[in-house]
Protein backbone atom coordinates (compact mmCIF):
# COMPACT_ATOMS: atom_id res chain seq x y z
CA UNK A 1 0.00 0.00 0.00
CA UNK A 2 1.41 3.44 -0.41
CA UNK A 3 -0.48 6.97 -0.24
CA UNK A 4 -0.28 9.91 -2.80
CA UNK A 5 -0.52 13.50 -2.03
CA UNK A 6 -0.79 16.61 -4.19
CA UNK A 7 -0.63 20.21 -4.32
CA UNK A 8 -1.22 22.99 -7.16
CA UNK A 9 -0.75 26.54 -7.23
CA UNK A 10 0.35 27.61 -3.43
CA UNK A 11 3.53 29.56 -2.47
CA UNK A 12 5.71 26.64 -0.78
CA UNK A 13 3.49 24.12 -1.88
CA UNK A 14 6.42 21.54 -0.72
CA UNK A 15 5.42 22.49 2.86
CA UNK A 16 1.74 21.37 2.68
CA UNK A 17 2.82 18.23 0.84
CA UNK A 18 5.16 17.40 3.33
CA UNK A 19 1.99 17.79 6.14
CA UNK A 20 -0.09 15.68 4.48
CA UNK A 21 2.64 12.62 3.67
CA UNK A 22 2.77 12.92 7.68
CA UNK A 23 -1.06 12.53 8.01
CA UNK A 24 -0.89 9.51 5.26
CA UNK A 25 2.25 8.03 6.94
CA UNK A 26 0.06 4.85 7.67
CA UNK A 27 -0.26 4.25 4.29
CA UNK A 28 3.82 3.34 3.87
CA UNK A 29 6.96 4.13 6.48
CA UNK A 30 9.63 2.36 4.13
CA UNK A 31 10.28 5.48 2.03
CA UNK A 32 8.83 8.69 1.06
CA UNK A 33 9.67 11.49 -1.70
CA UNK A 34 8.55 14.86 -2.90
CA UNK A 35 8.77 16.27 -6.77
CA UNK A 36 8.44 19.97 -7.04
CA UNK A 37 8.00 22.32 -10.12
CA UNK A 38 9.59 26.27 -9.16
CA UNK A 39 8.11 29.40 -11.18
CA UNK A 40 11.11 28.74 -13.84
CA UNK A 41 9.71 25.71 -14.83
CA UNK A 42 12.17 23.31 -13.37
CA UNK A 43 10.88 19.85 -11.52
CA UNK A 44 13.00 19.14 -8.29
CA UNK A 45 13.02 15.81 -6.61
CA UNK A 46 14.07 14.32 -3.48
CA UNK A 47 13.48 10.69 -2.03
CA UNK A 48 14.53 8.56 0.57
CA UNK A 49 14.22 5.35 2.53
CA UNK A 50 12.01 6.10 5.65
CA UNK A 51 9.88 7.92 7.47
CA UNK A 52 8.34 11.28 6.51
CA UNK A 53 9.64 13.72 9.24
CA UNK A 54 13.17 11.95 8.79
CA UNK A 55 13.29 12.60 5.42
CA UNK A 56 11.67 15.67 4.44
CA UNK A 57 13.56 17.98 6.50
CA UNK A 58 14.01 21.82 6.71
CA UNK A 59 16.80 21.52 4.00
CA UNK A 60 15.06 19.20 1.50
CA UNK A 61 12.21 21.05 1.09
CA UNK A 62 14.19 24.11 0.69
CA UNK A 63 16.15 22.51 -2.35
CA UNK A 64 12.63 21.67 -3.58
CA UNK A 65 10.37 24.12 -3.13
CA UNK A 66 7.55 24.88 -5.55
CA UNK A 67 4.24 26.00 -6.37
CA UNK A 68 3.17 22.59 -7.63
CA UNK A 69 4.28 19.57 -5.75
CA UNK A 70 3.53 15.51 -5.16
CA UNK A 71 4.72 13.60 -2.53
CA UNK A 72 4.36 9.74 -1.99
CA UNK A 73 4.72 7.56 1.19
CA UNK A 74 5.27 3.72 0.21
CA UNK A 75 5.60 0.11 1.46
CA UNK A 76 6.90 -2.17 -1.31
CA UNK A 77 4.32 -4.66 -3.12
CA UNK A 78 5.47 -4.94 -6.82
CA UNK A 79 9.27 -4.34 -6.64
CA UNK A 80 12.04 -4.64 -3.99
CA UNK A 81 11.87 -2.11 -0.98
CA UNK A 82 14.91 0.34 -2.35
CA UNK A 83 15.36 3.46 -3.36
CA UNK A 84 14.94 2.94 -6.95
CA UNK A 85 11.42 2.03 -6.74
CA UNK A 86 10.85 4.72 -4.21
CA UNK A 87 8.83 7.80 -5.68
CA UNK A 88 8.12 10.14 -7.27
CA UNK A 89 9.61 9.74 -10.63
CA UNK A 90 11.17 12.01 -12.64
CA UNK A 91 10.59 11.07 -16.36
CA UNK A 92 13.00 12.37 -19.31
CA UNK A 93 10.92 13.89 -21.93
CA UNK A 94 12.55 15.33 -25.53
CA UNK A 95 13.30 18.76 -24.04
CA UNK A 96 13.90 17.27 -20.37
CA UNK A 97 12.87 15.90 -17.01
CA UNK A 98 9.75 17.68 -17.35
CA UNK A 99 7.27 15.03 -15.71
CA UNK A 100 7.19 13.75 -12.34
CA UNK A 101 4.43 11.26 -11.79
CA UNK A 102 3.64 9.07 -8.18
CA UNK A 103 0.83 6.60 -7.89
CA UNK A 104 -0.68 4.52 -5.65
CA UNK A 105 -1.85 0.58 -6.62
CA UNK A 106 -0.32 -2.27 -8.81
CA UNK A 107 -0.57 -2.58 -12.61
CA UNK A 108 -1.44 -6.34 -13.18
CA UNK A 109 -0.29 -5.97 -16.62
CA UNK A 110 3.17 -4.47 -15.85
CA UNK A 111 5.51 -7.10 -17.45
CA UNK A 112 3.54 -6.97 -20.67
CA UNK A 113 3.48 -3.09 -21.26
CA UNK A 114 7.16 -2.83 -20.44
CA UNK A 115 8.47 -5.45 -22.56
CA UNK A 116 6.37 -3.43 -25.07
CA UNK A 117 7.77 -0.35 -24.25
CA UNK A 118 11.52 -1.50 -24.04
CA UNK A 119 10.94 -3.23 -27.32
CA UNK A 120 8.85 -0.36 -29.29
CA UNK A 121 10.23 2.67 -27.90
CA UNK A 122 13.81 1.49 -26.34
CA UNK A 123 12.76 3.00 -23.03
CA UNK A 124 15.16 2.02 -20.42
CA UNK A 125 13.46 1.36 -17.62
CA UNK A 126 15.18 2.74 -14.09
CA UNK A 127 13.05 0.73 -11.50
CA UNK A 128 10.44 -2.25 -10.94
CA UNK A 129 7.98 0.29 -9.90
CA UNK A 130 4.61 1.00 -11.57
CA UNK A 131 4.24 4.42 -11.43
CA UNK A 132 7.34 4.59 -13.71
CA UNK A 133 6.11 2.00 -15.83
CA UNK A 134 2.53 4.60 -16.03
CA UNK A 135 5.08 7.75 -16.78
CA UNK A 136 6.98 6.02 -19.58
CA UNK A 137 3.63 4.73 -20.87
CA UNK A 138 2.51 8.72 -20.83
CA UNK A 139 5.81 10.01 -22.27
CA UNK A 140 5.75 7.05 -25.31
CA UNK A 141 2.27 8.42 -26.30
CA UNK A 142 2.57 11.93 -25.76
CA UNK A 143 6.38 12.32 -27.07
CA UNK A 144 6.93 9.64 -29.86
CA UNK A 145 3.47 9.40 -31.23
CA UNK A 146 3.02 12.86 -30.85
CA UNK A 147 -0.49 12.64 -28.95
CA UNK A 148 -1.59 15.77 -27.04
CA UNK A 149 -0.87 15.46 -23.26
CA UNK A 150 -4.99 14.76 -22.49
CA UNK A 151 -4.93 11.78 -25.50
CA UNK A 152 -1.63 10.31 -24.15
CA UNK A 153 -2.64 10.34 -20.48
CA UNK A 154 -6.63 8.77 -21.68
CA UNK A 155 -5.11 5.76 -23.86
CA UNK A 156 -2.49 5.03 -20.74
CA UNK A 157 -5.68 4.93 -18.80
CA UNK A 158 -6.61 2.54 -21.04
CA UNK A 159 -4.28 0.17 -21.70
CA UNK A 160 -3.33 -0.14 -18.07
CA UNK A 161 -5.09 -3.16 -16.17
CA UNK A 162 -4.74 -2.80 -12.29
CA UNK A 163 -5.08 -0.56 -9.83
CA UNK A 164 -3.72 3.17 -10.04
CA UNK A 165 -4.80 6.49 -8.41
CA UNK A 166 -1.94 8.92 -9.94
CA UNK A 167 -0.56 12.35 -9.96
CA UNK A 168 1.49 13.93 -12.58
CA UNK A 169 3.51 17.33 -12.82
CA UNK A 170 4.01 17.89 -16.69
CA UNK A 171 5.48 21.19 -17.39
CA UNK A 172 3.08 23.72 -16.10
CA UNK A 173 0.11 21.09 -15.74
CA UNK A 174 -0.97 18.73 -12.63
CA UNK A 175 -3.16 15.83 -13.78
CA UNK A 176 -4.95 13.42 -11.22
CA UNK A 177 -6.43 10.17 -12.92
CA UNK A 178 -7.47 6.96 -11.10
CA UNK A 179 -8.09 3.63 -12.95
CA UNK A 180 -11.81 3.03 -14.26
CA UNK A 181 -12.81 0.79 -11.56
CA UNK A 182 -11.76 3.06 -8.54
CA UNK A 183 -9.91 0.43 -6.88
CA UNK A 184 -7.96 2.70 -5.03
CA UNK A 185 -9.11 5.64 -3.36
CA UNK A 186 -7.82 9.51 -4.44
CA UNK A 187 -9.67 12.79 -3.06
CA UNK A 188 -9.66 16.17 -4.01
CA UNK A 189 -9.66 19.07 -1.55
CA UNK A 190 -9.32 22.94 -1.46
CA UNK A 191 -7.36 25.40 0.61
CA UNK A 192 -9.99 28.51 -0.35
CA UNK A 193 -13.13 26.57 -2.04
CA UNK A 194 -15.88 28.88 -1.41
CA UNK A 195 -18.79 26.84 -2.70
CA UNK A 196 -19.96 28.98 -5.09
CA UNK A 197 -19.04 27.07 -8.00
CA UNK A 198 -16.17 24.63 -9.08
CA UNK A 199 -12.25 24.96 -7.85
CA UNK A 200 -9.83 27.35 -9.07
CA UNK A 201 -6.84 24.87 -10.02
CA UNK A 202 -4.82 27.49 -7.55
CA UNK A 203 -5.18 25.70 -3.95
CA UNK A 204 -6.31 22.54 -5.35
CA UNK A 205 -5.12 19.89 -3.12
CA UNK A 206 -5.04 15.93 -3.39
CA UNK A 207 -4.66 12.83 -1.14
CA UNK A 208 -5.16 9.23 -1.32
CA UNK A 209 -7.05 10.05 2.22
CA UNK A 210 -8.87 13.13 3.66
CA UNK A 211 -7.41 13.08 6.68
CA UNK A 212 -4.62 14.84 5.01
CA UNK A 213 -6.71 17.91 4.47
CA UNK A 214 -7.37 18.69 7.91
CA UNK A 215 -3.39 19.08 8.86
CA UNK A 216 -3.14 21.92 6.09
CA UNK A 217 -6.68 23.38 6.56
CA UNK A 218 -7.93 22.19 3.11
CA UNK A 219 -11.47 21.43 2.45
CA UNK A 220 -13.06 18.67 1.31
CA UNK A 221 -14.45 18.59 -2.02
CA UNK A 222 -14.91 15.69 -3.46
CA UNK A 223 -13.63 12.19 -4.63
CA UNK A 224 -11.57 12.04 -8.15
CA UNK A 225 -14.12 9.58 -9.67
CA UNK A 226 -13.06 6.46 -11.56
CA UNK A 227 -12.33 6.84 -14.54
CA UNK A 228 -11.80 10.55 -14.48
CA UNK A 229 -8.85 12.85 -15.84
CA UNK A 230 -8.44 15.93 -14.34
CA UNK A 231 -6.22 18.94 -15.07
CA UNK A 232 -5.48 21.85 -13.33
CA UNK A 233 -3.08 24.67 -14.84
CA UNK A 234 -3.57 28.29 -13.35
CA UNK A 235 -5.99 30.72 -14.08
CA UNK A 236 -8.13 27.81 -14.82
CA UNK A 237 -10.56 26.22 -13.10
CA UNK A 238 -10.17 22.74 -12.12
CA UNK A 239 -11.14 20.46 -15.45
CA UNK A 240 -12.43 16.97 -16.30
CA UNK A 241 -11.09 15.81 -19.57
CA UNK A 242 -12.44 13.06 -19.57
CA UNK A 243 -14.81 10.26 -17.52
CA UNK A 244 -15.18 6.57 -18.40
CA UNK A 245 -16.26 4.72 -15.22
CA UNK A 246 -16.49 1.08 -15.54
CA UNK A 247 -18.04 -1.38 -12.90
CA UNK A 248 -16.98 0.36 -9.44
CA UNK A 249 -14.41 -2.21 -7.61
CA UNK A 250 -13.29 -0.15 -4.48
CA UNK A 251 -10.92 -2.18 -2.34
CA UNK A 252 -13.00 -3.16 0.89
CA UNK A 253 -9.75 -3.68 2.56
CA UNK A 254 -9.57 0.05 2.70
CA UNK A 255 -12.59 0.55 4.94
CA UNK A 256 -11.54 -2.46 7.15
CA UNK A 257 -8.09 -1.91 7.50
CA UNK A 258 -6.01 0.26 5.75
CA UNK A 259 -7.74 3.93 5.76
CA UNK A 260 -7.90 6.03 8.90
CA UNK A 261 -10.79 5.79 10.83
CA UNK A 262 -11.31 10.03 10.40
CA UNK A 263 -11.35 9.79 6.60
CA UNK A 264 -13.71 9.02 4.38
CA UNK A 265 -13.35 6.87 1.71
CA UNK A 266 -15.05 5.38 -0.82
CA UNK A 267 -18.53 7.81 -0.07
CA UNK A 268 -18.65 5.59 3.38
CA UNK A 269 -16.93 7.45 7.09
CA UNK A 270 -14.38 4.92 7.88
CA UNK A 271 -15.12 4.51 11.33
CA UNK A 272 -18.81 4.55 10.80
CA UNK A 273 -18.11 1.30 8.56
CA UNK A 274 -15.90 -0.28 11.34
CA UNK A 275 -18.74 0.51 13.84
CA UNK A 276 -21.22 -1.26 11.89
CA UNK A 277 -19.04 -4.17 11.51
CA UNK A 278 -19.57 -4.41 15.23
CA UNK A 279 -22.46 -4.27 15.35
CA UNK A 280 -22.70 -7.37 12.61
CA UNK A 281 -20.40 -9.28 14.70
CA UNK A 282 -22.26 -8.80 17.79
CA UNK A 283 -25.89 -9.74 16.46
CA UNK A 284 -24.43 -13.16 15.44
CA UNK A 285 -22.51 -14.02 18.76
CA UNK A 286 -25.58 -14.82 21.12
CA UNK A 287 -23.99 -18.01 22.51
CA UNK A 288 -21.76 -15.58 24.10
CA UNK A 289 -23.02 -14.20 27.85
CA UNK A 290 -22.92 -10.83 29.00
CA UNK A 291 -21.72 -10.60 32.39
CA UNK A 292 -19.01 -8.85 34.33
CA UNK A 293 -16.51 -10.91 33.70
CA UNK A 294 -16.57 -10.25 29.61
CA UNK A 295 -15.01 -7.70 28.11
CA UNK A 296 -14.14 -6.62 25.00
CA UNK A 297 -11.30 -5.14 23.66
CA UNK A 298 -9.50 -4.48 20.14
CA UNK A 299 -5.88 -5.46 18.86
CA UNK A 300 -5.80 -1.33 18.53
CA UNK A 301 -5.54 0.53 16.23
CA UNK A 302 -7.65 -0.34 13.30
CA UNK A 303 -9.81 -2.75 15.19
CA UNK A 304 -10.78 0.00 18.16
CA UNK A 305 -14.01 1.15 16.14
CA UNK A 306 -14.92 -2.19 15.30
CA UNK A 307 -14.98 -3.45 19.04
CA UNK A 308 -16.97 0.04 20.31
CA UNK A 309 -19.41 -0.96 17.64
CA UNK A 310 -19.30 -4.95 18.97
CA UNK A 311 -19.36 -3.85 22.73
CA UNK A 312 -22.35 -1.16 21.87
CA UNK A 313 -24.39 -3.52 20.13
CA UNK A 314 -24.06 -6.16 22.74
CA UNK A 315 -24.01 -4.12 26.01
CA UNK A 316 -20.87 -5.57 26.81
CA UNK A 317 -17.72 -3.76 28.37
CA UNK A 318 -15.18 -2.32 26.18
CA UNK A 319 -11.83 -1.89 27.40
CA UNK A 320 -8.37 -0.79 25.91
CA UNK A 321 -6.75 -3.78 27.39
CA UNK A 322 -3.66 -4.01 24.96
CA UNK A 323 -1.69 -0.64 25.12
CA UNK A 324 0.52 -0.06 21.97
CA UNK A 325 3.67 1.44 21.25
CA UNK A 326 2.83 4.26 18.53
CA UNK A 327 6.35 4.14 17.80
CA UNK A 328 6.70 0.91 16.36
CA UNK A 329 4.08 1.45 13.18
CA UNK A 330 2.01 -1.28 11.21
CA UNK A 331 3.23 -4.67 11.70
CA UNK A 332 1.08 -5.91 8.32
CA UNK A 333 3.71 -3.33 6.47
CA UNK A 334 6.73 -4.67 7.89
CA UNK A 335 8.10 -6.11 4.55
CA UNK A 336 9.05 -9.78 5.97
CA UNK A 337 8.13 -12.40 8.79
CA UNK A 338 11.18 -11.15 11.27
CA UNK A 339 10.32 -7.45 11.36
CA UNK A 340 6.50 -8.34 11.54
CA UNK A 341 7.30 -10.73 14.41
CA UNK A 342 9.68 -8.43 16.60
CA UNK A 343 7.51 -6.06 15.77
CA UNK A 344 4.11 -7.53 17.80
CA UNK A 345 6.47 -7.87 20.36
CA UNK A 346 7.60 -4.48 20.76
CA UNK A 347 4.15 -3.04 19.92
CA UNK A 348 1.24 -4.61 21.90
CA UNK A 349 1.47 -4.94 26.39
CA UNK A 350 -1.55 -5.95 28.45
CA UNK A 351 -2.70 -3.90 31.02
CA UNK A 352 -1.14 -5.41 34.48
CA UNK A 353 -3.56 -6.30 36.90
CA UNK A 354 -6.51 -6.97 34.40
CA UNK A 355 -6.98 -9.95 33.04
CA UNK A 356 -7.39 -12.28 35.68
CA UNK A 357 -10.25 -14.41 35.67
CA UNK A 358 -11.95 -11.80 32.62
CA UNK A 359 -13.27 -13.85 29.57
CA UNK A 360 -11.99 -11.83 26.53
CA UNK A 361 -13.47 -10.81 23.15
CA UNK A 362 -10.54 -9.57 21.04
CA UNK A 363 -11.86 -8.25 18.27
CA UNK A 364 -8.90 -7.72 15.48
CA UNK A 365 -9.59 -6.44 11.50
CA UNK A 366 -8.08 -9.69 9.99
CA UNK A 367 -6.11 -12.93 9.96
CA UNK A 368 -3.56 -12.98 7.14
CA UNK A 369 -0.98 -15.99 8.52
CA UNK A 370 -2.40 -15.80 11.83
CA UNK A 371 1.23 -15.22 13.10
CA UNK A 372 0.97 -11.73 15.26
CA UNK A 373 -3.13 -13.06 16.61
CA UNK A 374 -1.35 -15.90 17.91
CA UNK A 375 1.30 -13.90 19.79
CA UNK A 376 -1.58 -11.56 21.37
CA UNK A 377 -3.83 -14.67 22.66
CA UNK A 378 -0.70 -15.73 24.05
CA UNK A 379 -0.14 -12.72 26.06
CA UNK A 380 -3.73 -12.08 27.32
CA UNK A 381 -3.85 -15.84 28.19
CA UNK A 382 -0.29 -14.99 30.22
CA UNK A 383 -1.57 -11.93 31.82
CA UNK A 384 -4.85 -14.14 33.20
CA UNK A 385 -7.86 -14.26 31.08
CA UNK A 386 -9.27 -16.82 31.68
CA UNK A 387 -11.36 -17.27 28.04
CA UNK A 388 -10.30 -15.49 24.67
CA UNK A 389 -13.29 -15.51 22.05
CA UNK A 390 -11.51 -13.93 18.82
CA UNK A 391 -13.61 -11.81 16.49
CA UNK A 392 -12.74 -10.82 13.27
CA UNK A 393 -14.24 -7.63 11.01
CA UNK A 394 -13.53 -9.10 8.09
CA UNK A 395 -14.40 -12.48 6.25
CA UNK A 396 -11.21 -15.43 5.46
CA UNK A 397 -8.48 -13.74 3.70
CA UNK A 398 -8.20 -16.77 0.79
CA UNK A 399 -6.55 -15.03 -1.96
CA UNK A 400 -3.67 -12.90 -2.53
CA UNK A 401 -4.27 -9.02 -3.37
CA UNK A 402 -2.44 -7.72 -6.89
CA UNK A 403 -3.97 -4.58 -6.74
CA UNK A 404 -1.56 -2.48 -4.24
CA UNK A 405 -2.08 -4.19 -1.11
CA UNK A 406 0.99 -6.77 0.13
CA UNK A 407 -1.10 -9.91 1.14
CA UNK A 408 1.15 -13.30 0.88
CA UNK A 409 0.75 -16.15 -1.32
CA UNK A 410 -2.63 -17.74 -1.05
CA UNK A 411 -0.67 -21.40 0.85
CA UNK A 412 0.46 -18.96 4.00
CA UNK A 413 -2.69 -17.72 4.35
CA UNK A 414 -4.26 -19.35 7.27
CA UNK A 415 -7.64 -19.87 6.10
CA UNK A 416 -6.17 -21.78 2.97
CA UNK A 417 -4.19 -24.03 5.51
CA UNK A 418 -6.72 -24.54 8.17
CA UNK A 419 -10.04 -24.99 8.58
CA UNK A 420 -12.06 -22.60 11.29
CA UNK A 421 -11.69 -25.03 14.31
CA UNK A 422 -8.04 -25.66 13.32
CA UNK A 423 -7.25 -22.08 12.98
CA UNK A 424 -8.93 -21.48 16.38
CA UNK A 425 -6.37 -24.28 17.77
CA UNK A 426 -3.52 -22.49 16.34
CA UNK A 427 -4.33 -19.24 17.55
CA UNK A 428 -5.03 -20.92 20.93
CA UNK A 429 -8.48 -19.40 21.36
CA UNK A 430 -11.73 -20.79 22.79
CA UNK A 431 -13.70 -19.53 20.04
CA UNK A 432 -13.32 -17.66 16.57
CA UNK A 433 -15.69 -16.42 14.85
CA UNK A 434 -15.37 -13.85 11.05
CA UNK A 435 -17.51 -11.30 9.11
CA UNK A 436 -18.91 -13.06 5.84
CA UNK A 437 -19.18 -11.31 2.66
CA UNK A 438 -22.87 -11.61 2.73
CA UNK A 439 -22.74 -9.74 6.12
CA UNK A 440 -21.52 -6.60 3.95
CA UNK A 441 -24.83 -5.49 2.18
CA UNK A 442 -25.90 -4.26 5.85
CA UNK A 443 -22.89 -2.47 6.27
CA UNK A 444 -22.05 -1.45 2.85
CA UNK A 445 -24.29 1.05 0.95
CA UNK A 446 -23.66 -0.43 -2.09
CA UNK A 447 -21.86 -3.68 -1.25
CA UNK A 448 -22.03 -4.63 -5.28
CA UNK A 449 -19.74 -1.90 -5.52
CA UNK A 450 -16.72 -3.37 -4.29
CA UNK A 451 -13.58 -5.77 -4.64
CA UNK A 452 -13.86 -8.82 -1.99
CA UNK A 453 -11.42 -10.44 -4.69
CA UNK A 454 -8.88 -11.43 -1.34
CA UNK A 455 -12.34 -13.39 0.25
CA UNK A 456 -13.91 -14.75 -2.83
CA UNK A 457 -11.51 -15.21 -5.35
CA UNK A 458 -13.47 -13.38 -7.45
CA UNK A 459 -10.88 -10.58 -9.32
CA UNK A 460 -11.71 -8.23 -11.89
CA UNK A 461 -8.40 -8.89 -13.39
CA UNK A 462 -7.93 -12.61 -13.13
CA UNK A 463 -4.21 -12.97 -12.51
CA UNK A 464 -4.01 -16.35 -14.29
CA UNK A 465 -5.06 -14.38 -17.50
CA UNK A 466 -2.06 -12.06 -16.70
CA UNK A 467 0.26 -15.21 -16.42
CA UNK A 468 0.43 -14.59 -12.42
CA UNK A 469 0.99 -17.76 -10.57
CA UNK A 470 -1.35 -17.72 -7.87
CA UNK A 471 0.21 -20.84 -6.04
CA UNK A 472 -3.43 -22.46 -5.54
CA UNK A 473 -3.49 -24.38 -2.66
CA UNK A 474 -6.07 -26.90 -1.65
CA UNK A 475 -9.12 -25.68 -0.67
CA UNK A 476 -9.88 -26.94 2.92
CA UNK A 477 -13.49 -26.31 3.37
S1 LIG B 1 -8.14 -8.27 -3.49
FE1 LIG B 1 -8.66 -7.64 -1.39
S2 LIG B 1 -7.05 -6.19 -0.78
FE2 LIG B 1 -6.97 -6.39 -3.03
S3 LIG B 1 -8.26 -4.75 -3.86
FE3 LIG B 1 -9.57 -6.55 -3.66
S4 LIG B 1 -10.47 -6.38 -1.57
FE4 LIG B 1 -8.72 -4.98 -1.68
Amino acid sequence: MCGVVGVFGVQRAERLVAEMLFAIQHRGQESCGIASRNSRGNISSHKAMGLVKNVLIDDVLDRNSGDVSIGHVRYPTAGSSDIANSQPHAIDLAEGPHMAICSNGDIINYGEIRSWLEREAGFTFKSENDAELIGRLIAYHHVVKHDSIEDAILKTQQELKGAFSTLVILRDQLFAFRDPHGIRPLVMGNLDFDGTGLPQSEGTVFASEGCAFGIIGAKWVREVQPGEILRLQRGQPVQTVHLNPLQMRHCVFELIYFSRPDSETFGERVYEVRQRIGACLAKKDDDLVVDDDLVVLPVPDSSNFVALGYAAAKGARFTMGLLRNHYVGRTFIKPNQKSRDEGVRQKFNPLPGFFPGKRVVLIDDSIVRGTSLRKIVRMLKTAGAREVHVRIGSPRVIGSCYYGIDTPTKSELIANRMTIPESADYLNADSLKYMEIEDFNGVLASRPDFCFACFDLDYIYPPENYGIKTNVPTERE
